[in-house]
């Protein structure tokens, strides 16, 4: 018994000292106090043994059963060792992608801009020869400007057409809800009162919508539009914008004819079908069979909605046409879902 004793002083102690981790820890933890550890198993020969060699060994099994100190500090000690080192790892935000790319000398990933950003970029580049400027209108907006004066009083049917997010606020504009808008019109009735025609603005930016997302639907999204108010504008000054975007995206062989469309907002409203990409018009799964993709929307402004912005619709007409630049991306790359696009997915991202 004091032999054993004795051999549990003299080995212990270094074991404790020698632990690496918590785990190593526990393990001597056990040896020592477990079920069947060393000193549970000695306690129980206690009984067995005479009074005096009981007396004698005691301060020995204490200092045996002190061990347990020993251990606690050590634990201590790992886990400081742990922050320390914690402390002195510097994390390196800048740069989490590998392998690094070959076109930067300094070993690190080069970024590029968004794809939708760059298809968006192109857009605004092709009006912009046009005579377009770019006008930024706002993405919080109230319920009149988005729907009211753009033709679509409340309680009207074609509200349904727009799944709207609106603000839970008591604050209101002369008496009208906020809400996220959902379409880039909401600038048209901005532009007027700002400016004095011939208008020729190009407007881009998100837009909201309470939809049920599937690869075609996502709740947040972009849309082009362009304003273009002036005297005597018809329907092939539309038709010439759409041929000037499509061809310039989709090259000079595509075909482009307009169906007639509805909007509240513009009278006659067209939808702008371009030939099937895919299958140059004979017809395939993407274009439903029909041979033509719609790829655009677009219309005469309504002679009310040129009225609620101050214009004289006797003098003036105005076109409002738009697009949505994550579906001509999609068909432009191929993407079938247009969930990638916010994912924040690098490998989706890499290969633009
Ligand atoms: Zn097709």
């Amino acid at each position: 018994m004091e032999e054993k004793i004795e051999q549990l002083l003299n080995e212990f102690p270094d074991k404790i000292k020698n632990a690496k981790t918590l785990k190593d820890c526990d393990m001597l933890f056990l040896e020592l106090y477990g079920k069947k550890g060393h000193l549970t198993l000695l306690t129980r020969e206690f009984r067995n043994l005479d009074k005096n060699l009981l007396q004698r060994i005691r301060p020995k099994f204490l200092s045996v059963k002190n061990l347990e100190i020993d251990l606690n500090k050590r634990k201590e000690e790992i886990r400081e060792e742990g922050y320390r080192k914690l402390e002195s790892e510097k994390l390196d935000l800048e740069e989490i992608a590998s392998p690094a790319s070959p076109d930067r000398n300094d070993g690190r990933r080069k970024g590029h801009l968004h794809p939708t950003t760059i298809f968006m970029q192109e857009i605004v580049e092709l009006f912009k020869k046009l005579g377009f400027q770019q006008y930024d209108a706002p993405q919080i907006d109230t319920d009149y400007n988005n729907f009211e004066v753009l033709n679509i009083p409340p309680e009207h049917p074609a509200r349904d057409l727009w799944d709207t997010l609106y603000i839970n606020s008591k604050f209101e504009i002369r008496n009208s809800k906020l809400l996220l808008r959902t379409h880039t019109s909401n600038s048209q009735i901005h532009i007027m009162r700002e400016f004095k025609p011939p208008i020729r603005m190009m407007v881009l930016g998100r837009c909201f919508r309470y939809e049920n997302l599937d690869p075609r639907h996502e709740h947040t999204f972009d849309q082009f539009e362009l304003v273009y108010i002036d005297k005597g504008l018809s329907m092939a000054n539309l038709q010439f914008l759409s041929e000037y975007f499509l061809k310039h995206m989709f090259g000079q062989e595509i075909k482009v004819r307009l169906q007639p469309g509805y909007y509240p907002f513009t009278e006659p409203s067209a939808k702008i079908l371009g030939e099937c990409i895919f299958c140059k018009g004979s017809g395939c799964k993407i274009c439903g069979g029909v041979g033509w993709l719609e790829l655009a929307g677009a219309g005469m402004i309504h002679p009310k909605v040129l009225e609620n912005g101050g214009v004289d619709p006797n003098i003036y007409s105005g076109i409002a046409w738009g697009v949505g630049p994550a579906r001509m991306a999609m068909l432009k790359w191929g993407i079938e879902d247009i969930r990638e696009f916010l994912k924040g997915d690098l490998k989706f991202l890499q290969k633009f």
